[in-house]
């Protein structure tokens, strides 16, 4: 088995939950399957992978550099499916992307991240692994945006919409945020708001 698969879309689209079915789909087939999270992600879990339904699985935890896939490099070898999720907060380099491709040369690298930021702009380590993929599956929520008539907008989510006290985060709030249901919400492009 070899090749890259990359999951994207917005938080709550349902990428942890993809990527934990696949995994252990293969680990039943007899893979050896291995789980990969950067230490920024402490929601639900230090040492698990969790999805906001309270799927589970144990993960690998790893500085998310090229040092720290370095560090697990030789436990990375030993296993033929590499699960990694929240792949967004890997820092970009060359050497980080390369160091995956070589990786998806002789096994199954499947990297499940955000398509983009809370403010609507992509990831660099995202971006620069996509046109490598032999598979993109792109998944969306559901926009919870509550209208005037009290009605949620339903539409299909494809940002992701932080919340400070319950209002739209201005642009220039940092970048990485790490939070669940009480600081993001899936919204459609209209509902996507960014103060500048
Ligand atoms: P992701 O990893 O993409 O953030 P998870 O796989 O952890 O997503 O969780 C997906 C689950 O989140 C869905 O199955 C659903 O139960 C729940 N969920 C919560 N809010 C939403 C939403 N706005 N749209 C869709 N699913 C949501
Ligand atoms: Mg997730």
């Amino acid at each position: 088995m070899d090749g890259l698969r990359v999951i994207i879309g917005p938080m709550f689209s349902g990428k942890t939950t993809e990527l934990l079915r696949v995994l252990r789909k293969y680990a039943i087939a007899g893979y050896r399957v291995v789980l990969v999270k950067p230490s920024t992600d402490t929601r639900y879990s230090s040492s698990k992978v969790v999805s906001h339904d309270g799927l589970e699985m144990d993960a690998l935890v790893v500085e998310p550099t090229i040092d720290g896939l370095k560090k697990v490099h030789n436990i990375l070898l030993d296993h033929d499916i590499i699960g990694i999720d929240e792949y967004q907060f890997f820092n970009y380099s060359k050497e980080l992307i390369r160091f995956l491709l070589d990786l998806s040369n002789d096994k199954l690298v499947i990297v499940a991240a955000l398509n983009l930021d809370f403010r609507g702009e992509p990831w660099e380590v995202v971006k620069e692994i996509l046109p490598y993929a032999d598979d993109i599956k792109v998944l969306r929520a559901v926009c919870t945006h509550v209208g005037r008539d009290g009605r949620r907008c339903g539409r299909p989510a494809v940002r992701t919409q932080r919340l400070l006290d319950g209002r739209p985060a201005p642009y220039n709030s940092p970048r990485v945020l790490i939070g669940g249901r009480e600081s993001y919400e899936a919204r459609c492009r209209k509902h996507h708001e960014v103060p500048k």
